[in-house]
């Protein structure tokens, strides 16, 4: 089969490599319907991450596919389901797991699909995927909607609502403001935040595209150099850049909340007597993808949430290399897979 591998900065391939097999009973194998980029891939491509000198190595965790074969032990996953796959390899049964905290699974540590980190499960820009433990990490994607608008199911777009609906929980009239700048996750925060979450909610940026896709999808829309209010009860960083960080930690009502879901790679400095003066309560860390699937998908068909507004633009697979490749890559390309 065909995968797509990370090669260097700037370089991308397909490489002809030997197709998976269920290994575990528990396992499955699935078939990408349509895979996209985490907005970390971009930063991977654009030498912006660690990663970016292991090359080469197979890339790619977001995909929505079809189950083309199950291990004897999958009872409640049958072939031709359709499902998103979890970017995390998790068993979904242990002490980690049952909290809720896949991404910290004890029996596979920080192992997922596309980076190369903790053995090789692939990359979602592949062919076919194993799945272990796949009652677990494959969500059944809703009959009614079309599934490749829900690729990114598997990390950001459900990271959306992790990043938003536990914390405005019990909250009424909630107040968010969404510091963007990765690409799609801070808007598939506003996402959930309008229309879920029913907050009113701001979204600072500079960035003209981002911009206009946070206005359609509810968001007030600020330029990050623009006055801004202080009085948040949650502030989302989902930028990677250190002062829109700062800005966000000084954003939020005291007591408030601040959850950063860019990554940042090397140290950077906190206004800490500013945090302890105010009171923030800040969280950064990996989403966990797979518990706030189920609810991310339930939204969708229930016609609250729109990620067909954060999509960039929808593709043929041969492209992923050269639109991956090229600056105007768009902050959330889709790459369809025709069926065999
Ligand atoms: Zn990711
Ligand atoms: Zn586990």
């Amino acid at each position: 089969m065909r995968s797509l591998m990370f090669v260097a900065p700037g370089r991308l391939r397909f490489d002809e490599v030997e197709a998976p097999r269920i290994i575990e009973p528990g396992d499955a194998l699935v078939r990408p319907l349509a895979a996209t980029t985490c907005d970390l891939d971009h930063h991977v491509i654009a030498d912006k991450t660690p990663f970016s000198g292991f090359g080469p190595f197979p890339l790619g965790h977001e995909c929505v596919g079809t189950v083309v074969e199950v291990g004897p032990d999958c009872a409640d996953v049958a072939v031709g389901d359709v499902v998103g796959v979890a970017w995390h390899i998790a068993c979904g049964s242990c002490a980690q797991c049952v909290l809720g905290h896949p991404a910290r699974c004890l029996r596979h540590g920080d192992a997922q699909y596309g980076l190369p980190v903790n053995g090789s499960w692939g990359g979602t820009f592949s062919e076919l995927i194993r799945v272990p433990y796949a009652e677990y990490n494959l969500a059944p994607l809703p009959p009614s909607v079309d599934p490749v608008h829900l690729a990114s199911i598997s990390d950001n777009l459900a990271l959306g609502w992790e990043t938003v609906m536990p914390t405005i929980h019990g909250i009424a009239d909630p107040q968010v403001a969404v510091f963007g700048g990765t690409g799609s996750i801070g808007l598939y925060c506003v996402d959930v935040a309008v229309h879920c979450a029913r907050a009113r909610t701001v979204y600072f940026d500079d960035d003209p595209i981002r911009m206009s896709v946070a206005a359609q999808l509810g968001a007030e829309v600020v330029d990050i150099n623009g006055k801004r209010e202080k009085d948040f009860h949650l502030a989302i960083d989902a930028s990677a850049d250190p002062d829109r960080l700062r800005k966000a930690l000084l954003s939020v009502m005291p007591e408030g909340h601040v959850n950063s879901v860019g990554i940042y790679f090397q140290d950077v400095t906190l206004p800490m007597l500013q945090l302890y003066v105010r009171g923030v309560h800040f969280h950064n860390g990996k989403g966990h993808a797979r518990p706030n699937m189920t609810p991310t998908l339930d939204a969708v068909a229930a016609g609250a949430l729109h990620p067909e507004l954060v999509t960039s633009g929808v593709y043929g697979w041969d492209e992923i290399p050269e639109v991956l490749t090229s600056p105007s890559a768009g902050h959330k390309p889709i790459f369809v897979l025709e069926p065999r």
